[in-house]
């Protein structure tokens, strides 16, 4: 049985509240011969700043360059509001996407039954509802130059975010959600702007000749970014993966994440080029939620987004799907049965502790193993 190198990154607030339970989880998949990890641990966020006066040392970096699987709590916090801009907590991550060259994000929006009255939309609309969305994460108007304000010197300035994307940069993304959508539901939605936008143009082109010479297999659609957010909350259901660059992928990620109920119930995976000499590539693993300042503490944090964000890593960086189907399994089980932490009470009329619900999950586990 191989090995696995995770680095644990647990940060701030509820990350190490959550990071416990995914250790545990981590720990049976070994005891059961299902898996074997490292498990090294490493500090980012708020906390290194404190330990290192930096939001990731150079040494843990190492660590996460060394991993074949960055697992990251969350990071941030009043405490560090008033820190330099440069070692803020969230510095840390945006490092880690950075030197490890995390170019897609995955954001899988799940709705499992038991949870579809905590939608803000109807049962019948979202659940059961299983889509996949990918957001290009290193290029695009967050990174584009020239970015900058300049002053005009007649009393107005001017902002300038720049929307650029290459051939390459469209085509390995492309790349990435067709390969996924064939492990699906076989259908791709890719979306931009190129009524408006010539970056949208180029974008459309590139997935359209991609698709015709590579993925001809695959379903593909084109939806202008406007119309697919209209359509992800009128009958999200009609979509399987959706493809989209990093400016439309940051909202309409936050926008199908709530088609699902809490924060605390959503995981995602950041992937970087596969590596042809290892067939290995760079992954980092993390709820979709922050550190959440106002629980941390109390013991009350839904473990659920973080568990699942591990479920993720023994799909996509370590080719367990059977493992991350028994993770995935377990979890709706003990959702099934009624257990609920605080964040998604809904009617039910007691709630458990983050342990609690890391427990339950664990027994599940061992029933289905
Ligand atoms: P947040 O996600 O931390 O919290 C938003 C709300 O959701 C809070 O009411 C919180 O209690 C609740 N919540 C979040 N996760 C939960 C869980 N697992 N179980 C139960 N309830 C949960 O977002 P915020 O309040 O906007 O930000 C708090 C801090 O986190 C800030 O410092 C922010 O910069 C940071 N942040 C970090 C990340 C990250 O590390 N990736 C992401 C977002 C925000």
């Amino acid at each position: 049985m191989a090995t696995h190198k995770l680095l644990l990154l647990p940060g701030d607030g509820i990350g190490p509240e959550v990071a416990v339970e995914v250790e545990k989880v981590a720990k049976f998949m070994g005891q059961a011969g299902i898996a074997s990890f490292e498990i090294e641990r490493g500090l980012v966020g708020g906390i290194a700043y404190d330990t290192h006066g930096q939001s990731i040392s150079e040494d843990h970096m190492k660590l996460a360059h060394d991993a074949d699987a960055v697992l990251f709590g969350a990071v941030g916090g009043p405490k560090w509001d008033a820190v330099p801009y440069d070692v803020r907590p969230e510095a840390g991550l945006l490092r880690l996407r950075k030197d490890l060259q995390l170019f897609a994000n995955l954001r899988p929006a799940i709705c499992y039954p038991a949870l579809a009255d905590a939608s803000s939309l109807k049962r019948e609309i979202v659940e059961d509802l299983d889509i996949m969305i990918v957001r290009e994460l290193t290029g695009g108007v967050y990174f584009g130059e020239p970015k900058q304000i300049i002053d005009l010197g007649n009393g107005q300035k001017r902002g300038i975010d720049t929307q650029v994307y290459d051939t390459y940069e469209i085509e390995r993304i492309g790349r990435v959600a067709f390969e996924l959508a064939r492990k699906r539901n076989n259908k791709v939605t890719s979306s931009e702007k190129r009524n408006v936008m010539k970056s949208g143009v180029l974008w459309n082109e590139v997935i359209t000749a991609l698709h015709k010479r590579e993925y001809a297999d695959v379903t593909l659609e084109h939806q202008l970014a406007d119309s697919l957010g209209m359509q992800l909350v009128r009958w999200p259901k009609q979509f399987d993966v959706i493809v989209t660059d990093n400016l439309f992928g940051d909202m309409l990620s936050d926008v199908a994440a709530m088609l699902t109920g809490s924060l605390g119930m959503l995981p995602s995976a950041s992937l970087g080029e596969t590596n042809p000499k290892t067939g290995k590539r760079k992954a980092l693993y993390e709820p979709v939620h922050g550190s959440a300042p106002d629980i941390a503490g109390k013991g009350i944090a839904n473990p659920i987004a973080m568990i699942g964000s591990f479920g993720m890593a023994l799909r996509y960086s370590f080719g367990l799907g059977a493992a991350a189907d028994l993770v995935e399994k377990a979890i709706s089980a003990v959702l099934d049965a009624g257990l609920r932490t605080a964040d998604i009470k809904g009617a039910a009329t007691s709630t458990v502790s983050t342990v609690e619900m890391g427990e339950a999950i664990l027994a599940e586990l061992k029933k289905l193993a």
